[in-house]
């Protein structure tokens, strides 16, 4: 043992042994020698720290040694020195300038007294204090790391912010903080901090600082005074304000990740920057680690959770044993919750469909053994509830070399979109067939320097033109349209590029050579910039429909022909009867042309009452019964009269409504002339007939005025006159004068023409007529006239002289049986019944006779005309076949049938309603 250490191991107090052998120095002595007596009282001071103690010795009274002591000193001195022998003495003297003066010492006898020395440890003691100081701040930093390391994550930061306080009490900064980088947007952002209840808050927790720390320099300053460095460093200056304070970098492996920030701070304490470093780095380094593991631990929950969501999670290949480990929620989506989540490869490959198990296995040996990375689509062995396929997408990759290779990968679950992929693959697959197999072809036609080159045409350009997508170039196109066809090509074209869209009609040749309409819809596409890209465009094949259509307009056009030269009137009208069209013979009777029908009305041609049945009648038309014809009867320009018979065929709207009328006439004005003329005929044959009836009917009142005058005349002669007599035969002749006056009249008048247009009138009137004119007749041929009473309750439409004459011929006919029958049987009482009754409807007329009827096989022919049973030059054979067309006329009907004595006929007639 060196000396130097002997003094160092004293000095340090590590020795308690016996005063070491003390060499003395020659005076003056360094430190301080002080001569004692026995009592402990100070005689003599001397050596080189003499000067610095604070009391000097005095001789009255002398002091006692524990008197220059400060007082924890003077311990060390109590009783006498004899006691404090062979012991270290530690004494601290008060110093000149109140310092204290530390010393260590020892006593020995010397001549009667003692002689104390003592050395100066003051460096050493100090010394001895800053290294405790640091071991405490030492402990003090590695617990606050250690109870940063070990927290609940949870507690972090209340953790960290008390380990704030208690270093801002500790080294007695007002302000501290600390500034971590923020991960987001790269600036700096104040994790923590702490202020001291009596200094000003400079900062927040969260705060953001920007970048203005990425300013300093993180190497060279490792603390800096920020009152000087303000020149230096603007933006410091932002961050601290005036405050002084001071910054402390945190780095690690990618640079400065975090500032201690010390504001309002001096730093009088005695702390190295080394220890700034240190204790900076015992915070931010544990805090930061912990950071890391709560965002490594996030992000592990959110990754979990989004595997967990997309059935998808990752899984390792063990590289020794064949096995494999997969994520639990990898597990859970492939239902295999409960098992470990380590499997042997064959059970994970026993979940793979056969059909793609193979195929996976072998790839997976390609991982392994080439690095090849493994990517592929595959289906589980068992179905979805729905009884779908489970597709899974498998992908996996080589990590790490050599001996730390792993394989590792994920399985996504992809039934969604594989099903859907194969329901649009199919749907695509149906599409194309029956593209393929419509008679449309697509096609594309792409833009270079203005002109639209084929690009792609569908398949079914082959089924429907024969030609192949090779065959379909640009120049061949054009050379397949049909040479007359070729302009509307060319300009549909330069439409589709114009106006961006075209329709056309073409006709394009076939590889047989035929031509085909094709409806060419097309449509351009354009780019961003508005230029063209392609025309995407269909052909359809209209052949068929074109000539379908062109039939249809053949077809047309000789309905055309046909209505305008139909020698019938054709034409079709409103309801109010203003034409709409009408052809030519329609045009020619109302002496105009054809086009200026339109807009005409009917009832110009009509009388009122003609009019008034006319719209009746067509009022009467329905859905169901929509035809109905008459014969009316017009006043045309420049013509006595027409009849026409007309038929009318309504047209019906959806709701019921007649929205027009379709009509065809035909002009029956000659065949109801004659019939009119055949009727007159028959009439004047009736009349003929009547001659022998009239003759004595007419003889009848001239038979009377003759006995009358003969009788006045043999008056006369005798010239036996009376007045009274004379005027009763003036009476009675002019009786007999008016008699035969009415049948004269009656005779004109029925022998007349009919009115043109039917009238209402009362049939008893045609009863009465007849009778005036038969009653004579029949009763001089003895036939017995039966006639029931007249009611005139009714009218009828028609002609009065009309019905007359059917029933002159019923009672004419009646009359002839009646009277053949007599000459048979002179006993014979013929008779003929006349008969009227009605009802709301109808009005019935029978006329019967007790002639022994009509043989019932002739029942059926008596209407036709020139039938007749009667000899040659008597009978006609017109009385009943003219009778039946006049009661037909009248909208009504005759009818036979025997009765008990004989014919029994019925004239039946529509009443007149209202
Ligand atoms: P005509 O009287 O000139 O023969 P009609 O047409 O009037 O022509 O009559 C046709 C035929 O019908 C007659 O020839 C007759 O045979 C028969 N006939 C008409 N009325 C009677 C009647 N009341 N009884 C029997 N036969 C009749």
């Amino acid at each position: 043992m060196t000396s130097g250490d002997k003094l160092f191991g004293r000095l340090l107090g590590r020795s308690s042994v016996a005063p070491p052998d003390i060499i003395y120095p020659a005076q003056p002595a360094t430190g301080l020698q002080l001569q004692l007596d026995n009592q402990g009282r100070v005689l003599h001071i001397g050596g080189t720290l003499r000067q610095q103690l604070a009391q000097h010795l005095t001789r009255d009274p002398t002091p006692l040694l524990r008197d220059l002591l400060c007082t924890h000193s003077a311990l060390v001195v109590e009783g006498i020195p004899t006691d404090w022998q062979r012991h270290s003495l530690d004494l601290d003297f008060h110093g000149a300038a109140g310092q204290i003066l530390h010393t260590r010492g020892a006593i020995e006898p010397h001549n009667d007294g003692w002689l104390l020395w003592a050395l100066d440890i003051g460096d050493l003691l100090s010394g001895r204090q800053t290294s405790q100081d640091r071991e405490q701040n030492h402990q003090l930093i590695s617990q606050m790391s250690e109870q940063l390391r070990v927290c609940s994550l949870t507690r972090l930061p209340e953790v960290f912010n008390e380990h704030l306080r208690s270093l801002a009490q500790r080294w007695h900064i007002p302000c501290v903080a600390l500034a971590l980088l923020d991960q987001q947007d790269q600036g700096w952002l104040i994790y923590s901090q702490y202020t001291a209840h009596d200094a000003p808050t400079l900062w927040q927790t969260g705060q953001r600082l920007g970048t203005s720390l990425d300013s300093v320099n993180g190497n060279t300053s490792l603390s800096l005074n920020v009152g000087q460095g303000r020149s230096e460093h603007p933006r410091l200056h932002s961050v601290f304000g005036n405050a002084d304070g001071f910054l402390v970098p945190y780095r690690d492996g990618q640079g400065v990740a975090a500032w201690l920030l010390c504001g309002f701070y001096t730093g009088q304490q005695q702390t190295s920057e080394r220890d700034w470093l240190n204790l900076t780095a015992a915070l931010a380094a544990p805090l930061l680690g912990r950071l890391r593991e709560q965002r490594h631990h996030q992000q592990l929950e959110r990754l979990e959770a989004l595997q967990g969501l997309l059935g998808t999670g990752w899984w390792e290949l063990r590289p020794t044993r064949a096995d494999i480990q997969l994520a639990p929620q990898l597990m859970r989506s492939l239902s295999l919750e409960d098992g470990p989540t380590r499997l042997s490869l064959a059970t994970w490959l026993n979940l793979i469909h056969p059909a793609d198990r193979q195929e996976l296995n072998s790839r997976l040996q390609d991982l392994q053994a080439l690095g090849k990375p493994l990517l592929t689509s595959v289906r589980l062995q068992r179905t979805d509830a729905a009884g779908l396929p489970i597709w899974y997408r498998v992908q996996g990759q080589v990590l790490g070399v050599g001996e730390n290779r792993r394989w590792i990968g994920f399985m996504l679950d992809i039934s969604d979109i594989k099903n859907q992929q194969l329901q649009a693959a199919a749907a695509h697959a149906r599409l194309d067939n029956l593209i393929a197999s419509s008679p449309a072809v697509i096609y594309v036609q792409r833009y270079v320097n203005g002109a639209l080159l084929p690009a792609f045409y569908s398949d079914s350009l082959l089924p429907l033109l024969g030609w192949t997508l090779a065959e379909a170039t640009h120049d061949s196109l054009v050379d397949w349209v049909h040479p007359e066809d070729r302009d509307l090509y060319f300009e549909r074209t330069r439409q589709l590029l114009r106006e961006g869209s075209v329709r056309s009609r073409y006709r394009v040749r076939d590889k047989q050579g035929d031509y085909h309409w094709l409806l060419d819809e097309s449509k351009l596409l354009r780019d961003d910039l508005g230029l063209p890209v392609e025309a995407v465009g269909l052909w359809l094949d209209v052949t068929e429909s074109t000539q379908a259509a062109q039939q249809v307009k053949d077809s047309e056009e000789r309905y055309r022909i046909l209505v305008e030269d139909s020698p019938a009137m054709i034409c079709r009208y409103r309801p109010d009867l203003t034409l709409t069209f009408g052809n030519t013979p329609l045009a020619n009777y109302m002496e105009c042309q054809p086009e200026q029908l339109p807009g005409m009305n009917l009832s110009h041609w009509l009388s009122e009452d003609q009019r008034q049945l006319f719209v009746q009648r067509i009022h009467q038309l329905t859905p169901e019964f929509p035809v109905s014809t008459a014969e009316i009867s017009l006043q045309l320009p420049g013509r006595e009269h027409a009849w026409w018979v007309w038929s009318d065929r309504g047209v019906f709207d959806e709701h019921g409504q007649l929205q027009e009328i379709q009509a065809v006439g035909r002009d029956n004005t000659e065949v109801r002339r004659s019939q009119q003329q055949l009727t007159q005929s028959a009439k004047m044959a009736t009349l003929g007939e009547m001659a022998t009836g009239l003759a004595h009917e007419i003889n009848q009142p001239l038979n009377v005025m003759r006995m009358a005058v003969v009788n006045v005349l043999k008056r006369l002669g005798n010239g036996d006159v009376q007045v009274d007599y004379l005027t009763e035969k003036l009476q009675r002749i002019d009786a007999q004068v008016q008699r035969a006056a009415r049948i004269v009249d009656h005779m004109r008048v029925f022998g007349r023409r009919s009115e043109v247009e039917q009238q209402p009138f009362d049939p008893a009137q045609a009863v009465e007529g007849t009778l005036a004119l038969l009653t004579e007749g029949m009763r001089g041929k003895g036939v017995e006239l039966r006639i029931t009473a007249q009611d005139h309750a009714v009218q009828v439409n028609g002609y009065v002289d009309q019905l007359e004459q059917v029933l002159i011929n019923l009672i004419v006919n009646a009359r002839d049986a009646l009277l053949s029958k007599r000459e048979n049987d002179r006993a014979f009482q013929p008779w003929i019944s006349v008969h009227t009754e009605h009802d709301n409807h109808h009005v019935r007329i029978w006329v019967e006779d007790n002639g022994g009827g009509i043989d019932p096989r002739l029942l059926e022919r008596i209407f036709e005309p020139f039938f007749t049973t009667k000899p040659i030059g008597v009978g006609t054979g017109l009385g009943l076949s003219v009778s039946y067309g006049i009661v037909e006329n009248m909208g009504g009907r005759l009818s036979v049938a025997n009765g008990e004595h004989g014919a029994k006929f019925c004239i039946e007639l529509p009443a007149v309603e209202g």
